[in-house]
């Protein structure tokens, strides 16, 4: 049927409205040390099977000053040991010019360097991670129990 005031020749242009699905929901991750980075992909990846969605996106927010998310390598843990390491070269706790009373200054220097969200693309069902891609909680400054908040959403 021809929605009203559209011509049938330019109806065949329309797109198909398709329901979108938006689903949010929080869990809960507890550091160990002071900086790590931890592995949360099995979370995520349970709570797009849970929202069943087929094809859209899922957004991870971190609502820390001192933490992070980021995507990198999951074979190699080296590359995670080297992450850190480079971090804490980059962005030395014992940098005299810091004022911030906390002392944890290069803990917020390193969440705002590392990002405090990631997108990843949920085609058929399945994340659009690559083979050796893993989404991972950045520490830096725990040991603590932190959140993570993720949408899900498509249809
Ligand atoms: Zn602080």
């Amino acid at each position: 049927m021809t929605p009203e005031g559209v011509p049938g020749n330019l109806s065949l242009f329309l797109p198909k409205v398709i329901p979108m699905k938006i689903m949010q929901q929080e869990f809960r991750v507890s550091t160990r040390s002071r900086t790590e980075m931890a592995d949360i992909t099995r979370q995520v990846r349970d709570m797009v099977r849970e929202a069943g969605v087929q094809n859209g996106d899922v957004i991870l927010f971190c609502p820390h000053t001192t933490a992070a998310i980021t995507i990198n390598e999951n074979a190699d843990p080296d590359v995670v040991h080297d992450v850190l390491l480079a971090l804490d070269e980059m962005v030395p706790r014992s940098n005299r010019g810091f004022r911030h009373s906390e002392g944890n200054s290069d803990a917020h220097c390193k969440s705002s360097l590392v990002g405090c969200s990631e997108q990843v693309l949920i085609q058929e069902g399945h994340l659009t991670l690559g083979t050796w891609q893993a989404i991972y909680f950045c520490e830096f400054d725990g040991p603590r129990s932190r959140t993570v908040i993720i949408q899900v959403r498509g249809e």
